[in-house]
């Protein structure tokens, strides 16, 4: 099978005789074996097989190889949330004394992880505009510079990230590039494609889709040769005296880095999703391909509205023509980008509060990228943590709004955005 929305329905789970149909949740800390040498073998990474769900459990890792399977890559891990995906993406490759690169314009979240969080722990970020040139991001790398990370379409910017032009600089220097691809999703951007090593996502947007469930997933390309560049990723190029000795990218090839953050980051983390949400985010992966076209359409009708409105002030949506980032996006999102999009409205501040209460059917809620329609305003909720220069830095203008365009009928999305624009 080779396309994204067949991969969608029948990669991971694929039954045998007598099995079931769907996705069973093996909802069990532990697995069985006979004998105490089989067990040990496990443990020895001599064997492959399940002995405990921190480390791995059959209905995580069917989701996991599902998700792999529609990015195009090799294999792929769950866990709790974006935000766990997110650090153990650098964090399996970055250890304290290290440096990495960010796009600025990220996730709030993502953001701070990386700039306070991860800076306590002895990791350095710099953080770069996403338009800077090849010849200036070249600037930034440094000797201890592990890794480059940003976001497809980034949130709430919603702006397009040119993966061609950080690949080829991340390679330059020797280094993997993470991408966040969870608002295009891998029906409309496979990162990988693209020169991406590394993709995550938090699972909890358009993939879970209903807004049931909180997980992340982190793929791996298999692609990046982390024996070729010695000690510079000793993590994973070294023997792990926590592990027996392994030395990850000798024993295990292409599919060193996920087995790496497997047996040693979720071993002694331990952020797993739970298998039941697995398992919901397993139906959300059947149906995301005719989801996401349905956003897309319902989004580009809501942005044209949006743009004709003389209350508007400005439209951000990558898909309109008029938008400076209409041609990355045809050409990393030919379908179409996502269901989200922002905008902001002429006159002062509470003309934004009367217009988002006003609301009838789009609900205020911190949560975006799921069935139903729903707004925010980042500056006074998801990036209230950020300085007003920090702001500026990751393209986030005070009057933001976000939009996350649902899969509802769109005459009753305009209807509702039409008597909510009567109020002001
Ligand atoms: N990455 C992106 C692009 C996000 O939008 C979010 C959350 O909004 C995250 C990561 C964090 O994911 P989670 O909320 O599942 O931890």
């Amino acid at each position: 099978m080779t396309k994204v929305a067949t991969k969608g329905l029948h990669e991971g789970w694929v039954p045998k005789k007598g099995e079931p149909r769907s996705l069973p949740i093996y909802q069990s800390t532990t697995f069985k074996y006979d004998t105490s040498e089989e067990m040990g073998r496990l443990f020895d990474l001599e064997d492959s097989g399940y002995f405990y769900s921190r480390l791995q459990n059959p209905t995580n890792d069917a989701v996991a190889a599902k998700i792999a399977a529609m990015e195009g890559g090799v294999a792929g891990m769950l866990t709790s949330s974006g935000q766990a995906a997110n650090f153990f993406a650098v964090f399996n490759i970055c250890e304290a004394g290290d440096h990495f690169i960010a796009s600025s314009a990220i996730y709030g979240g993502t953001y701070n992880l990386f700039g306070v969080t991860m800076k306590k722990m002895g990791i350095d970020v710099t953080f770069v505009d996403p338009e800077i040139s090849e010849e200036d991001l070249q600037k930034e790398f440094k000797e201890n510079t592990k890794c480059v990370f940003g976001e497809t379409i980034t949130n709430p910017t919603v702006s397009i990230f040119d993966i061609e032009k950080f690949a080829k600089v991340a390679h330059q220097n020797g280094v993997p590039l993470i991408v966040d691809n969870t608002f295009a999703t891998p029906v409309n951007c496979q990162p990988i494609k693209w020169g991406a090593d590394i993709v995550t996502h938090s699972t909890t947007k358009y993939m879970d889709g209903h807004a049931s469930g909180v997980g992340g997933a982190i793929v791996d390309s298999g692609n990046f040769n982390w024996l070729q560049y010695g000690d510079k990723f000793s993590g994973l190029t070294t023997p792990d005296e926590s592990y027996h000795g392994i030395t990850y990218a000798k024993k295990f090839g292409k599919l060193a880095y996920i087995t790496k953050a497997t047996a040693q980051l979720m071993r002694d983390l331990g952020p797993i999703q739970s298998p039941q949400n697995a398992f919901y985010l397993n139906l959300g992966l059947e149906s995301l391909a005719v989801r996401m076209k349905q956003h897309c359409q319902n989004a580009l009708a809501v942005a044209k509205y949006l743009e004709q409105n003389e209350k508007v002030a400005w439209v951000k949506y990558a898909d309109l023509p008029s938008s400076p980032y209409h041609e990355l996006a045809k050409k990393y999102c030919p379908k179409g980008t996502c269901g989200v999009l922002s905008f902001g409205l002429k006159g002062e501040r509470e003309k934004a509060e009367i217009f988002m209460d006003s609301l009838k059917l789009a609900s205020i809620v911190t949560h975006v990228a799921d069935a139903k329609t729903c707004l925010l305003h980042p500056a006074s909720h998801t990036h209230r943590q950020m300085s007003d220069e920090q702001l500026k830095a990751a393209g986030v203008a005070p009057d933001l709004i976000r939009f996350s365009v649902g899969l509802e009928d769109i005459e009753d999305i305009l209807a509702d955005l039409k008597q909510a624009f009567d109020k002001i």
